[in-house]
């Protein structure tokens, strides 16, 4: 039985998409493993430097896949007891972190995260069946 209702940030270029800022990047097999994290009551924040119009491509990225993002940017439940920026989550998927798996696709001169490997490393710490 997979943890529920995991509080999960998420960054959005070459995390969710394929590295092309400010442009929006192509699909790296993210969308079925977001969706499976939804689906069992996981809450996504998208976790962004993004602002202004160029995240509001990034939050149409996700409305077009038909995955609902708790929040973007904050964790609205933190305000009680912190007034920290950084956001409260259980967990976070990041390319740039440390850990991340990572793959180099055809023509891209920055690693993109790998979501199979990430998919693997879901289920073996306990966010996915
Ligand atoms: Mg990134």
């Amino acid at each position: 039985m997979a943890i529920r209702e995991a509080v999960i940030a998420i960054d959005f270029d070459g995390t969710v998409v394929t590295h092309a800022y400010p442009e929006v990047g192509d699909d790296i097999g993210a969308v079925p493993v977001l969706k499976e994290l939804v689906a069992q009551g996981d809450k996504l924040i998208l976790w962004t430097m993004r602002s202004g119009r160029l995240l509001e491509d990034a939050v149409a990225w996700f409305r077009k896949h038909d995955i609902p993002l708790w929040a973007i940017n904050e964790n609205p439940t933190q305000g009680g007891w912190t007034t920290s920026p950084k956001v409260h989550a259980n967990l976070i998927i990041d390319d740039s972190a440390l850990g991340c798996p990572t793959c180099f696709l055809d023509g891209e001169r920055r690693p993109a995260a790998n979501w199979q490997r990430i998919r693997e490393m879901l289920v073996r710490m306990g966010y996915l069946d």
